[in-house]
């Protein structure tokens, strides 16, 4: 991967970790579980219910999406082989990279 790929690479996946960060405590305030004391109804407590599971969803996403995009922006820092394909040596194009962080193959090692 050349010098300018690697430094957008990381550009892109710093300021994606900066969203993350911002993104994953709220999505915790969601899952805080509603004090009974709080006169919602029945029919908006099974909302709430729902809800939560799509937000818990959603934070182990983002979680592990943060974690990926840490990992591969040290590795864009310290390891020279950074963004090639581990098979065929070729650079993963950016795109893929961005979408897959943890991808360690091109497209087509990866079929
Ligand atoms: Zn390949």
């Amino acid at each position: 991967m050349d010098k300018h790929t690697r430094k957008e690479f990381k550009a892109r996946a710093l300021n994606e970790i900066e969203n993350l960060r911002q993104e994953i405590p709220r999505l915790k305030e969601q899952l805080k579980p509603v004090a009974p004391d709080n006169a919602i109804g029945r029919l908006s407590r099974m909302d709430t219910i729902v809800n939560q599971s799509v937000v818990e969803v959603q934070l182990g996403k983002a979680r592990t999406r943060l974690l990926r995009l840490e990992e591969a922006v040290r590795r864009a820092e310290d390891d020279p082989d950074f963004g090639l394909c581990e098979d065929c040596g070729e650079p993963i194009p950016l795109a893929r990279l961005m979408a897959m962080p943890e991808t360690a193959l091109c497209v087509h090692c990866a079929e």
